[in-house]
C-alpha cells in the first residue's frame, strides 16, 4: 500500500510546451506589450473557435462579468440571479453595478446547475439579469432559462469560466446568452495567469465592453499608434480591465492545443466514473452521456454522508498525499454576504457545500496517479 511519503499528486498541474514560451518570449522582444495585435489575433482566433461574432480580451472573468451585467443594463437597484454554488464572482460583480444578487438553488447533487424552476419563482419586477453558471464544464440549464428570460424580457449571462468549449445541443457555451465570461485563471482550462473574456454576438454590448475596458476611451492606444486614430474622447466611466500582449500570446499558442487537452480529460473523467460509480457512500455528480461535450475542467464528488466530508479530505491529504479542494463554499453564506442580506436557505446549495470534495484533474494526469486517488477515496469512505 502507498504512503504519505508518495509524491503528491496536485489538484491541478499545468505544463507549457516550447511553442508557449516562444510566442510570449517573441512578445516581449517586439517592444508592444498591452492591447495590441496579439490581443487583436488572439480575440479572432477564440470567436471563430467558438462560433460567436465578438470576443473582448479583458483583465479577468470578474471584469467580464461586470461588463457582461453593465451590458445587460443592471445598474442601482436591480436584481440579478445567480447560483450560490459558485465562485463569488458571479454574485460580487452584480454588486459592483449597485444591484443586489438573488440566489436561486441548485438542481440537486447530480446537477449543481441553477435550477430554472427557482429562478422562474424569484423573477420579479427588479429582476434585469440570470447567470448561469456551467459548473465543472457541463451545461446549466441555458436552453430553458433562454426562453425564460426571453418571456420576461431580461438577460441570460453565461458564467463560462469553466466551460470553454463546452457544447449544448452543437452550440458552445457562451454564445447562448447575450454574453458569457469566460476565465484564463491559472488553474482554468485556458489558462494564461490572470485574464478573461467576454463573447457575445451582441454588437452594442461588445462595443460597450471595448469602450469600458480602457477608460470609456473610444480608441486605443494601438490604433493611436499605427495612425488608425489620433485623438479619443471618454464616453462613459470605464475601468482598467486591458490585457496584455504576453498574455494574448500565451493564450493563442494555447488555444491550439485545447481541444487536445479536453479530450484527455474527458478520458480521464470517463475511467473515473467507472471507478468510482460503485463506491458505497459516495455520489458522482452528471450523467456518463454529459462527458463527451463538457469541457471537463475538475471532477467533483460528493460524500453521501456530510460527516464524511472533513474526514476524507483529510485521509487524501495526509495519507495519501492527495490534494483536494472544495467547488465551492455557499456564496450566501460567506459573512460578507450574511452580514449585508441576512440568512438564506438554500438547501440543495448548502448539501452540496458541505459534502463535495474535488479531486485531481489535468491533461497529463497518469492512470497510476488515478489509480491512487481512487484507491485512497475508497479507503477514506469509511475510516
Ligand atoms: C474562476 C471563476 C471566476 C472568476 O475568474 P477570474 O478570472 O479569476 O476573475 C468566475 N466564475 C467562476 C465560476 C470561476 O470558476
Amino acid at each position: 500500500m502507498a504512503s504519505g511519503n508518495d509524491p503528491a499528486i496536485p489538484l491541478f498541474d499545468l505544463r507549457l510546451s516550447a511553442a508557449d514560451l516562444a510566442a510570449v518570449e517573441a512578445t516581449l522582444r517586439s517592444g508592444w506589450l498591452t492591447m495590441g495585435p496579439r490581443v487583436d489575433a488572439f480575440e479572432s482566433a477564440f470567436a471563430a473557435a467558438l462560433g460567436a461574432r465578438h470576443a473582448v480580451c479583458v483583465s479577468s472573468c470578474t471584469a467580464a462579468l461586470h461588463l457582461a451585467y453593465l451590458g445587460a443594463g443592471v445598474g442601482p437597484g436591480d436584481e440579478v440571479i445567480v447560483p450560490s454554488v459558485t465562485f463569488a464572482a458571479t454574485a460580487n460583480a452584480a454588486l459592483y453595478c449597485g444591484a443586489t444578487p438573488v440566489f436561486a438553488d441548485i438542481r440537486g447533487p447530480h446537477d449543481p446547475g441553477i435550477d430554472p424552476v427557482q429562478v422562474a419563482s424569484l423573477i420579479g419586477p427588479r429582476t434585469r439579469a440570470v447567470c448561469a453558471v456551467h459548473f465543472a464544464g457541463y451545461p446549466a440549464a441555458v436552453d430553458v432559462l433562454r426562453e425564460l428570460c426571453r418571456q420576461h424580457g431580461i438577460a441570460l449571462i453565461e458564467d463560462v469560466a469553466h466551460a470553454p468549449m463546452a457544447t449544448l445541443g452543437g452550440r458552445s457555451l457562451g454564445t447562448i446568452g447575450l454574453a458569457g465570461a469566460f476565465s484564463f485563471f491559472s488553474n482554468k482550462i485556458l489558462s494564461c495567469g490572470e485574464g478573461g473574456l467576454l463573447l457575445t454576438d451582441d454588437d452594442d454590448v461588445a462595443a460597450l465592453a471595448r469602450r469600458l475596458r480602457s477608460q470609456g476611451m473610444t480608441s486605443g492606444t494601438w490604433s493611436r499608434h499605427t495612425g488608425a486614430t489620433d485623438t479619443y474622447d471618454a464616453s462613459g466611466l470605464g475601468y482598467n480591465y486591458r490585457l496584455d500582449e504576453p498574455r494574448a500570446a500565451l493564450l493563442h499558442s494555447r488555444l491550439e492545443r485545447l481541444p487536445e487537452d479536453i479530450d484527455r480529460r474527458r478520458e480521464l473523467v470517463r475511467r473515473y466514473r467507472s471507478l468510482l460509480c460503485g463506491l458505497d457512500g459516495l455520489i458522482v455528480p452528471f450523467r456518463d452521456e454529459d462527458v463527451a461535450t463538457s469541457a471537463c475542467y475538475v471532477m467533483p464528488v460528493l460524500v453521501a454522508d456530510q460527516e464524511r466530508q472533513g474526514p476524507l479530505r483529510r485521509h487524501l491529504r495526509e495519507n495519501r498525499s492527495v490534494q483536494t479542494s472544495l467547488f465551492y463554499p455557499a456564496v450566501h453564506e460567506f459573512s460578507a454576504y450574511e452580514k449585508r442580506f441576512g440568512e438564506q436557505s438554500l438547501p440543495e446549495s448548502e448539501r452540496w457545500a458541505r459534502s463535495e470534495l474535488t479531486i485531481p484533474l489535468y491533461p497529463h494526469m497518469t492512470v497510476d496517479q488515478q489509480d491512487r486517488v481512487v484507491e485512497a477515496i475508497a479507503e477514506g469512505l469509511h475510516r
